[in-house]
């Protein structure tokens, strides 16, 4: 159900706040210690982050794409570790079971994921298969009344942390597409599910990742998202859209608050009399970094409009996702340009933001990825109006 707007004003609100007051004064702790800690987390469980999208049926706040947008634009303005670490539950560790669960999956794992009780993982991307998605080698072989997954998933965010897995496998050998894979609901501590080292990132320290890795992994019938074989690849799009604009909205937030710190500086440093935003070459940096947090802040907001209207944005978060990890790439590396020589040094955190930044481009969709989806839509419509 939609927040009114008053509603809606004081989540933003509380958010802005808790990014102000208790996120960013703790980036440099997270970023040395390679932890959130406790503490937050807990904050972040008392704030209801990890259930924002939830139904509220499940103990949710049921956000729309477009307040959930809203919401990540503030959240956004963190240090990306820190949205990780309840990310995973909004978005690709939950949707999956939120979008296409059967009734019982859904009573199962929602309340507890929408608590924070239980941290969800979204187990796609294998070490021979990232962005050709639909060629999973994982397989989930059916006996009886249940499935042996076999197989090894890379880069999962949250793994180390994760209560639960939505692990893509191919129930259908014989099917070598997208169409012969299906989505299961692994639970940690299934014999035969183990974890890799988690890896040693860029960025986002505080967040982490490792491979999962299923031997003889045996799982209930009952595990497959929604009962129906074949169905894997349509909910890992279906979750992936979703994902697309929470992401472009938070390079949107990442993206202002990049500027805000640019601003700052560049006020405050002194060269040749005047200060560094006295400079018509300097304010040109700030001009196309407002320009481009201004345009991703809109194409997100007219994405998940339209989402929440029930059309397919398949293109529109494709546009926005890959336009907002450019655009705050761009704007990261005119925060350390801006910075100067401390904008290369540890203790300030322009340099943290523009290796945090780079993730954007790669995860959920490489650029190219995004580049691929938009012109096919483009040109199978311009093929149908040719009648080609
Ligand atoms: C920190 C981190 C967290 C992650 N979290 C998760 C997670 O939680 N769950 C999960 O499943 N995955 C996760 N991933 C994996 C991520 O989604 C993949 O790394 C990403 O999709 C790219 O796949 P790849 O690394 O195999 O690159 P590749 O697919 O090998 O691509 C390499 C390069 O080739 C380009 N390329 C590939 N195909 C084409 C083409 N047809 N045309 C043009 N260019 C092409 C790509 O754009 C890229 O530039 C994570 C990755 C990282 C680094």
């Amino acid at each position: 159900m939609a927040l009114d707007s008053d509603a809606l004003a004081q989540l933003c609100a509380a958010l802005r706040r808790f990014v102000d007051e208790e996120l960013i004064p703790a980036e440099a702790e997270v970023a040395e210690t390679d932890a959130i800690p406790g503490r937050i987390v807990a904050q972040m469980r008392e704030l209801g982050l990890f259930g924002l999208t939830a139904p509220e049926a499940f103990g949710g706040l049921g956000l729309t794409m477009e307040e959930e947008v809203r919401a990540i634009f503030e959240l956004g303005r963190a240090a990306p570790a820190f949205r990780s670490m309840f990310a995973t539950n909004v978005g690709i560790g939950m949707q999956g079971i939120a979008i296409d669960g059967t009734p019982e999956q859904k009573a199962k794992y929602l309340p507890r994921l929408a608590s924070g009780e239980l941290i969800g993982s979204f187990a796609l991307t294998e070490p021979e298969v990232g962005s050709d998605a639909g060629s999973v080698r994982t397989t989930a072989r059916r006996e009886g009344d249940t499935y042996v997954l076999n197989g090894a998933k890379r880069f999962i965010t949250n793994a180390p942390h994760a209560g639960l897995f939505t692990v893509m496998a191919r129930t259908d050998p014989a099917q070598k597409g997208a169409s012969g894979v299906s989505a299961f609901a692994v639970e940690r501590g299934t014999p035969g599910l183990s974890l890799g080292k988690p890896e040693k990132k860029m960025g986002l320290q505080g967040a982490h990742v490792c491979d999962v890795i299923l031997k003889d992994c045996r799982v209930p019938a009952s595990a497959l998202i929604g009962g129906v074989e074949g169905q894997g690849f349509k909910t890992a799009m279906k979750v992936l859209d979703k994902g697309r604009l929470h992401i472009a909205a938070a390079c949107a937030g990442l993206s202002e608050r990049i500027l805000d710190d640019m601003l700052a500086y560049a006020v405050g440093r002194r060269q040749f009399g005047k200060t560094l935003a006295d400079f018509q070459l300097i304010q040109a940096m700030f001009a196309d970094s407002k320009a481009e947090a201004y345009a991703a802040r809109c194409m997100v907001i007219d994405a998940a409009r339209k989402r929440d209207a029930g059309l397919n944005v398949s293109v529109e978060a494709s546009c926005a996702k890959m336009f907002a990890s450019e655009a705050v790439g761009r704007i990261a590396d005119r925060n350390v340009q801006v910075h100067g020589g401390n904008g290369y040094i540890r203790d300030y955190r322009a340099e943290q933001l523009y290796r945090d930044a780079r993730l954007f481009r790669i995860y959920e969709g490489t650029t190219q990825i995004q580049q691929i989806v938009i012109a096919k839509a483009l040109v199978s419509e311009a093929r149908a109006a040719a009648g080609r």
